[in-house]
């Protein structure tokens, strides 16, 4: 049986048995807060069962490596629209160590996706019109650094509001166990 298949057998037992009734809330975050975290598998359920976050808490964002790219990209609009629509008033990024994106070797990505198929010229047309695709796909050095430039990025963002918390942490993907990286209270 197909990936696709396998999930819509499972979702029509899952509706069927109204499993979704326990999940039942609304979509404004209860807790009023908003995380940036990774897409790191080992952190589907083990994030919000360590900062007891339950359906219906928070605003959970995601992405490779928990990084906010770009002042205006996606995850920043994400954060504006959880403040202003949806009466956030908190943020914490939470990274994590043993990250995937730290210290990415953008050389052996590129190296996979032309023996994928991927024509070299392809690559050469983006650098050629100025996307840098290797800085793109590149993490970072130190998770604790990533998550300092993260910070900052919303803090400093032109509409970010006065009154919002930005805490930095990370979390161990392992434990749960979290540390404070920056008290978005100080
Ligand atoms: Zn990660």
């Amino acid at each position: 049986m197909s990936k696709l298949n396998e999930i819509l057998e499972f979702n029509n037992r899952f509706v069927e048995n109204k499993e979704y009734e326990q999940y039942a809330t609304s979509k404004d975050p209860k807790k009023k807060i908003v995380i940036l975290s990774c897409m790191d598998t080992r952190l589907t359920d083990l994030l919000p069962k360590a900062l007891n976050l339950k359906n219906g808490d928070a605003k959970i964002v995601k992405n490779a490596g928990a990084t906010v790219m770009h002042p205006f990209g996606s995850i920043i609009r994400s954060i504006i629209v959880a403040i202003y629509e949806f009466d956030a008033d908190e943020i914490l990024v939470v990274g994590h160590h043993g990250c995937g994106m730290c210290n990415l070797d953008t050389d052996n990505l590129l190296k996979k996706a032309i023996y994928r198929g991927i024509p070299q010229e392809s690559i050469d047309t983006l650098l050629n019109g100025g996307i840098d695709v290797k800085k793109w796909l590149h993490g970072f050095d130190s998770v604790e650094e990533s998550i300092k430039d993260s910070v900052n990025l919303i803090k400093k963002h032109p509409l970010m509001p006065k009154g919002i918390s930005i805490h930095g942490l990370t979390i161990d993907p392992r434990t749960g166990k979290l540390e404070v990286i920056i008290d978005g209270y100080n």
